[in-house]
């Protein structure tokens, strides 16, 4: 992975969108192409009640990403810190990172006939800020931070929420579910 990691918490999420909006706009990402996606997963139970859940799900930026080793020209390319991105020049359109990912990240621009994909809005961390997604959840829901600080603060979530819903083993396995 990269040294840095988009965290999302599903407590913390209104299903407003901004994030998709956002990164659309950002990103100004043709057709039904979407580099970070809101998907709904479930159902679930929470309080003994079943429920979908949200989910934002964005590149992993994998350590040995298959989407590198699949590309033939060279387009795709992790650099130094981790991030996996599209150096558009090269691509010439063969779909095979697209076949390549497990969780199908990389996405069409059918207007350019390349593939493009999810690099945690790269231009935007050279200048010192925030994926544009993270920028502009209104909930707080999504972070950009170090991965040992999304570890510590994933096991820190997950101690308070296995507390609080200590009576209802449904809650407990709804919550190990998501991580
Ligand atoms: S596109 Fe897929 S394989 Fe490539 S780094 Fe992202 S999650 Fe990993
Ligand atoms: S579509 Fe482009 S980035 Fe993807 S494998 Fe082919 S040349 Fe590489
Ligand atoms: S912007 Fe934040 S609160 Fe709104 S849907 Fe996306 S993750 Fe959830």
């Amino acid at each position: 992975m990269a040294d840095y990691v988009i965290t999302f918490d599903q407590d913390r999420c209104i299903s407003c969108y901004a994030c998709e909006t956002h990164c659309t706009a950002k990103n100004k990402t043709p057709g039904d192409a979407r580099l970070g996606q809101m998907v709904v997963v479930g159902p679930v139970s929470r309080n003994n009640r079943p429920r979908y859940l949200n989910m934002y799900v964005t590149c992993f930026q994998c350590a040995k990403p298959w989407c590198v080793r699949a590309c033939p020209t060279g387009a795709m390319v992790r650099r130094d810190d981790g991030l996996v991105y599209v150096e558009s020049e090269l691509c010439v359109g063969c779909k095979a990172c697209m076949q390549a990912c497990p969780w199908r990240i990389p996405q069409w621009d059918a207007y350019e006939g390349k593939a493009i994909k999810c690099d945690y809005c790269r231009d935007r961390l050279d200048e010192g800020q925030k994926p544009a997604c993270v920028e502009a959840c209104c909930g707080h829901a999504l972070d950009y931070v170090k991965l040992n600080e999304a570890s510590a603060k994933a096991r820190q979530s997950y101690a308070e929420k296995a507390v609080l819903n200590a009576n209802d083993p449904y809650a407990v396995f709804a919550v190990t579910k998501k991580s």
